[in-house]
């Protein structure tokens, strides 16, 4: 039997994000510029060396599994890899494999997600503004997720909305989202924004809502009862009596949660960061590529979750972003 992975303080690391690419359809203005130079091909993980990545973890006690990106859709063949992870929830050993997604390529892949085992996606989508969504994502088009997102739930996928709280963007969509998300029977979370590296257009503090107000805003017309319901992760949830729905608020600023953390991120070029907060790494391509057997990926793996931190580092409260990240939440997965 392998042991678990257990970090210094005691949290069992049972969550893994895995971004398979740092590639998207969009160019959401807080997340990427315009002009984004990605990374050469060579610089990846192959689909087989993500499969063998992933498969290390869920032996070392992984059993959760979230894909993301980039956009994790607009990966190449990437339904191969969601087939062959479909091995380890047959086994039982993966409890869940989900993913993190924009929605545009729904359509297309919402049956071949269900059959190979996902049953809960996150979709992120900030407005249901036809014009507004342009704004924001750029090169997105809002019937094109939409449509996605009915495919999804054809197909039997639950929807979680994922919607980043922007100042003077969907302040105003506070009620009608969550009127919207009720009607389609899912669940949604607001996503405080982070200040992830600077993009040059946009200035993350005049964005910022918080959303101790946003929930605030909430209440006003709807009767909020806290859940006690804890993910390891930085969302809380309330219920909203009137419509029975979960809304989540995860604000990554706060450290409320850092206590409970047992998920560590792997980018699409194989580094593992122990803490979104903070830029300790460790680089599991170079052990992985090194050897035919697992062994060395499973010491690096070990040695890296003996380093996890205790707790990370923003601090917006003296109105100049502290600990700010130079890497930006495509590359990480958010
Ligand atoms: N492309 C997929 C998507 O949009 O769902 C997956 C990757 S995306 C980086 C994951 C999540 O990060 C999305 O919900 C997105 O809204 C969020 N995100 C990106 N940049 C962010 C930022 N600066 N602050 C807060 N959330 C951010
Ligand atoms: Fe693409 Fe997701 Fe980033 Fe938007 S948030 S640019 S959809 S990776």
């Amino acid at each position: 039997m392998t042991a678990p992975l257990i970090d210094p303080f005691h949290r069992a690391v049972n969550y893994l994000r895995v971004s398979v690419t740092d590639r998207c359809d969009f160019r959401c203005v807080y997340c990427m510029a315009e002009n984004m130079t990605f990374l050469p091909k060579k610089e990846l993980l192959t689909l087989e060396e993500l499969d063998r990545m992933c498969s290390t973890f869920v032996r070392l006690g992984v059993e959760k599994l979230r894909i993301t990106g980039g956009e994790p859709l607009v990966r190449r063949d990437i339904m191969t890899f969601f087939k062959s992870m479909k091995r380890h929830l047959d086994s039982g050993a993966l409890k869940e494999l989900t993913l993190t997604t924009n929605g545009s390529q729904l359509e297309r892949f919402a049956e071949e997600l269900y059959a190979c085992g996902i049953r809960r996606v996150n979709v992120s989508l900030d407005t249901i503004d036809e014009g507004k969504f342009a704004d924001i994502t750029r090169w997105g088009r809002l019937p094109q997720v939409l449509r996605g997102i009915d495919a999804a739930q054809a197909a039997g996928l639950r929807i979680k909305l994922n919607a980043v709280a922007l100042k003077g963007f969907n302040e105003d969509e506070l009620f009608t989202l969550a009127e919207w998300c009720a009607s389609r029977d899912m669940d949604m979370t607001w996503i405080e924004v982070m200040p992830m590296g600077d993009l040059g257009n946009e200035d993350r503090l005049d964005q910022y809502w918080s959303l101790k107000d946003l929930r605030a805003r909430l209440a006003e017309r709807y009767t909020l009862t806290d859940l006690a319901e804890r993910t390891g992760g930085p969302a809380r949830y309330v219920r909203l009596e009137e419509t029975g729905q979960k809304i989540g608020f995860i604000t990554p600023m706060t450290h409320n949660f850092c206590e409970s953390c047992n998920r560590v991120r792997l980018t699409c070029t194989g580094q593992l960061y122990m803490c979104l907060g903070q830029e300790d790494m460790a680089d599991l391509r170079a052990p992985l590529r090194g050897s035919e057997s697992d062994a060395a990926l499973e010491n690096a793996i070990r040695a890296a979750i003996a380093l996890k931190p205790k707790g990370h580092d923003f601090d917006y409260s003296r109105q100049k972003v502290d600990g700010q990240m130079s890497r930006h939440m495509s590359h990480t997965g958010g």
